[in-house]
C-alpha cells in the first residue's frame, strides 16, 4: 500500500522525515520532492532497494540512476579519482539541478550504474529532499519517480498516478519549481560534455569552465527527428506530438494548417502554447494548453509537464508544440519536447515560406520525421 504525506517544502515536520528516512533505511521505496522533479528514491548503497526502483517503474536495466548527495564531500562515498573540476562546479552549482557523472567507486551497485564503471551525483537544493537524505545517513538513489516511458512528474498527484501500489510512501511538498531534470555532465572525458540539458543553462557553465560540448542532437534544428527511433521515448505523452522549430511568423500559420487538418479529421487535438500565442487558436476546436509568457523560459520549463499530463488526460488524439529556441532553459525545453515528439519535428524556415504562408494553407509542411 502507498501512503501519501503532505510535507512543508519550507520546513519540512520532522515527525514525517524520520519516518520516510526509516523506510530509506529497511530497503524500501520513498517518491520525493527535488527542485526539478519528484524522484523515487532507495538506500544507494543497497542492491536490492536499488533493484526495487526498476521493478517499479518498469524500467530497463540499462538505464542508470543519479545518486542523490547531502553534499559535495559524500561524493567520496561512490566517486573515485574526481577531477578537480569537480569541486570548482559543486561550489557554484550546489545545491541545485546539476548532475555530475564521475568515475565510480567500487561499493556502489551496479544496477545504480547500469553496469557502467561511471555514477551520476548531484545535491538537491530542495528542503525536504535535503532532509531526507541527512535523516536516512545514506546516499539515495532516485531516478524520476514515474513509471518508465511516461512524462517525469512535478506533482505528487502524478507519482500516485504512475506508481500507486508499487511504492511505499509519497512526500507531496506541491509543485516542484524547476519542472525539468537536471542538467546531466560528463566530466570523465577530456572536454566537459552536456549528456543532458536541464536546470542548469549552456551558458552558466561555460561562465565557468573553459569549454564545453553539448551532445549534437539537442542543438540542431530539428534534432533528434532525424532518427527518432534511437531516442529513448522518456519524455513521451500518450497523444503523438509533433514540434513545430521556425520563426513565430511561419510557425504559427504551419501550426493552424495542421490543427484545421487534424480537426477536418475528427482527431481531438490539443496545442502546447505561449500565452501570446493563445489568441492566434482562440476561434478553433482545440484545447489549449499555455505555458507561460514567451520572456519566461523559467515558468515554461515549470508548467511543462503538468501541462503535457493535462493534455493525455483531457483525451486529445495530437498535441502541436511550439519550439521556444535553445537560449537558457529553452535548450532542456526543447529536448523534452523533441524526444516527447512522436509526431516527428516540423522545421520552418524563412526561405520555404517565401510564398506567404497565409495565402498557401496547402503548402506541404517539412517533416523530418513522422
Ligand atoms: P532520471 O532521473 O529518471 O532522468 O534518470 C536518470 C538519468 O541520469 C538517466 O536516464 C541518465 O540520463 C542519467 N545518468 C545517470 N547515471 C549516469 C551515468 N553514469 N552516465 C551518464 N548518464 C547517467
Ligand atoms: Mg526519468
Amino acid at each position: 500500500m502507498t501512503v501519501v504525506v503532505q510535507v512543508s517544502k519550507v520546513h519540512p515536520e520532522p515527525g514525517v522525515i524520520v519516518r520516510a528516512a526509516a523506510i530509506i533505511r529497511r530497503g524500501g521505496l520513498v517518491a520525493f520532492p527535488t527542485e526539478t522533479v519528484y524522484g523515487l528514491g532507495a538506500n544507494a548503497l543497497d542492491p536490492d532497494a536499488v533493484e526495487s526502483i526498476f521493478t517499479a517503474k518498469e524500467r530497463p536495466s540499462y538505464d542508470p540512476l543519479i545518486v542523490h548527495l547531502q553534499d559535495a564531500t559524500q561524493m567520496e562515498l561512490v566517486a573515485a579519482d574526481i577531477p578537480d573540476l569537480t569541486w570548482k562546479l559543486a561550489a557554484e552549482f550546489w545545491p541545485g539541478p546539476l548532475t555530475l557523472v564521475l568515475p565510480r567507486q567500487p561499493r556502489v551497485p551496479s544496477a545504480v550504474t547500469a553496469g557502467g564503471d561511471t555514477v551520476a551525483v548531484r545535491v538537491p537544493s530542495h528542503p525536504v529532499a535535503h532532509a531526507l537524505i541527512v535523516a536516512a545517513g545514506v546516499p539515495i538513489a532516485a531516478p524520476s519517480a514515474n513509471r518508465f516511458g511516461r512524462v517525469s512528474p512535478t506533482r505528487a498527484e502524478h507519482v500516485w498516478t504512475d506508481l500507486a501500489g508499487r511504492i511505499d510512501i509519497i512526500l507531496d511538498a506541491g509543485p516542484t519549481s524547476v519542472g525539468v531534470e537536471s542538467t546531466v555532465l560528463s566530466l570523465v572525458e577530456a572536454t566537459p560534455r552536456i549528456l543532458r540539458p536541464g536546470g542548469v543553462s549552456r551558458e552558466a557553465l561555460a561562465r565557468l569552465l573553459e569549454s564545453v560540448e553539448v551532445e549534437h542532437h539537442t542543438i540542431v534544428e530539428g534534432g533528434t527527428a532525424v532518427s527518432p527511433g534511437t531516442t529513448p521515448q522518456h519524455y513521451a505523452p500518450e497523444a503523438s506530438l509533433t514540434l513545430f522549430q521556425g520563426p513565430r511568423a511561419q510557425v504559427l500559420p504551419a501550426m493552424r494548417r495542421a490543427a484545421l487538418g487534424y480537426i477536418e479529421a475528427g482527431e481531438r487535438v490539443g496545442l502546447l502554447l505561449v500565452e501570446e500565442d493563445l489568441s492566434v487558436f482562440a476561434d478553433l476546436p482545440v484545447i489549449r494548453e499555455a505555458l507561460g509568457s514567451v520572456d519566461s523560459l523559467s515558468q515554461i520549463a515549470q508548467r511543462l509537464y503538468s501541462a503535457l499530463r493535462a493534455l493525455d488526460e483531457a483525451g486529445v488524439e495530437v498535441i502541436l508544440a511550439r519550439d521556444v529556441g535553445t537560449t537558457g532553459l529553452g535548450l532542456a525545453i526543447r529536448d523534452r519536447l523533441t524526444r516527447a515528439a512522436a509526431g516527428g519535428v516540423v522545421v520552418m524556415s524563412d526561405g520555404s515560406a517565401a510564398d506567404s504562408p497565409d495565402s498557401a494553407p496547402s503548402g506541404p509542411l517539412t517533416p523530418l520525421a513522422s
